[in-house]
């Protein structure tokens, strides 16, 4: 496939910018020169290299989804309503034991979704139990081929292992030592961070262990925490208190955890979170789509606990689109009446600059001097963009359906033209229908 590669200076010209920077500053028809994989320049009308066209469309920082797990991109609408615990017997026996060629499909059919919605870099909550270092390999050589910026958290557990799973695997501290050293490289697009499933899903050794591997090498973790009810009444019944306490007793809440959900967490929970700068992930649209429930933000925003975005994984979303997830996260504290929601930019900060500060990527997330050119233009030719009144609020409420014209990741263009340029969508569509494991109806 044919791409502008990042050494190339490239002029992305006569947009309407959205920086995201420190004084959400919104630049009327200017350009921003990218050179040498970082921005060189944000505003004014100059011209280097080669040039994509923004003429009418928004230029912003790309999106971040802090949480998805890939191989649930084969998995889309199985089913309809249904809770949690029966959703994983439904989705994942398939799901846990696929080739590395499934897996090359499923990272790509969630890269092509998220960057034609803007999302230019994802933590992949990696799920295939037991875990093997060649389905390690596959996602990290499919997110290379789209070239998208990609955290891959390396999911383990050693407790609860669900009933369809039946080789223990290997050593774990072995594997997840080979894959840090061949794939964890904060200067590339891949980083490796270390995924313990959730606490109740570990023995307090696994966790220990793992805890212990992040802080030697400098890693970034995250676990599920508190999805549902009924998670926080079997934390209670393993410690006699809850998975947050039980995690702050071994010594794990530190700034470079995020803990996916939080959902069933109490006021001990969250002045433990906001004491040792845990992040959390919200998830809105999985969690209300498993009936889970609905994570206090206002209270967590007000304690000053960080928050980050996230689609979670197809199967329970079933999208990946972070456009979807950031209406949702803005509208819904109006459930409880009157607590101040987050604004616009309080939500895209959530989902660009603050949200890769909060999982190592650093100098990305804003369109400023400096920063790495990962960067969106959305089509501008689009009703909900007109009239333009505020251009964040307008993304932020109106933007669900609008669509990448340009996709620029590392200083690299990634989408032209709404043409994804790393990889054949149209052959990865194709391959895709060949994974039946879920097609019970015939559409023929
Ligand atoms: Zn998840």
């Amino acid at each position: 496939m044919t791409s502008v590669t990042r050494n190339m200076p490239l002029t992305v010209a006569n947009g309407i910018v959205a920086t995201l920077d420190a004084s959400t500053r919104v630049l009327m028809r200017e350009n921003v020169v990218v050179e040498g994989g970082l921005i060189a320049s944000a505003g004014g009308s100059d011209v280097r290299g080669d040039t994509l066209d923004a003429s009418g469309g928004i230029v912003m920082p790309g999106l971040l989804n802090s949480h998805c797990h890939s191989p649930e991109t084969l998995a889309r609408g199985v089913v309809d309503r249904i809770i949690y615990e029966d959703w994983i017997g439904a989705v994942w026996p398939p799901l846990d034991q696929l080739t590395p060629e499934q897996i090359r499909v499923a990272v790509l059919l969630g890269c092509a979704e998220m960057l034609h919605s803007g999302t230019t870099a994802v933590v992949d909550h990696f799920r295939q139990t037991p875990m093997r270092l060649e389905a390690v390999e596959a996602a990290v050589a499919a997110y290379r081929e789209a070239g998208m910026r990609c955290a891959v958290a390396i999911m383990v557990r050693d407790r609860s292992v669900p009933a369809w799973v039946t080789d223990k695997g290997g050593d774990i501290s072995e594997l997840l030592g080979a894959a840090i050293d061949t794939w964890h490289d904060p200067d590339s697009l891949i980083t490796v961070m270390l995924a313990p499933s959730a606490p109740h899903r570990c023995t307090d050794a696994l966790l220990r262990r793992v805890g212990e591997i992040a802080a030697d090498r400098h890693l970034f973790m995250q676990m599920h925490v508190d999805e549902n009810q009924s998670q926080r009444h079997e934390a209670n019944g393993i410690y006699g208190h809850s998975s947050i306490r039980h995690l702050d007793s071994l010594g794990l809440l530190d700034r470079r955890l995020s803990l996916a959900h939080c959902v069933w967490v109490d006021d001990v929970d969250l002045s433990l979170l906001a004491g040792h700068d845990v992040t959390v992930v919200h998830n809105p649209v999985s969690n209300l789509r498993l009936g889970s429930g609905v994570a206090p933000i206002p209270e967590m925003l007000e304690r000053g606990i960080a928050v980050t975005l996230g689609a979670d994984g197809a199967a329970s979303n079933d999208s990946q689109s972070m456009l979807e997830v950031m209406k949702l996260a803005s509208l819904l504290p109006g459930t409880s009446g009157v607590s101040p929601r987050p604004t616009a930019p309080d939500i895209l900060a959530m989902t660009t600059g603050t949200a890769a500060a909060r999982f190592g990527m650093e100098d990305v997330g804003r369109i400023a001097p400096g920063q790495k050119a990962d960067l969106v233009v959305f089509e501008g030719n689009d009703p909900r963009l007109h009239p333009l009144n505020d251009v964040h609020q307008q993304i932020v409420f109106a933007g669900a359906g609008i669509r990448a014209r340009h996709v620029v990741i590392d200083g690299r263009v990634v989408v032209r033209n709404g043409k994804i340029q790393t990889f054949d969508e149209e052959a990865l569509l194709r391959e895709a229908d060949e994974f039946r494991a879920f097609q019970q109806k015939k559409y023929m």
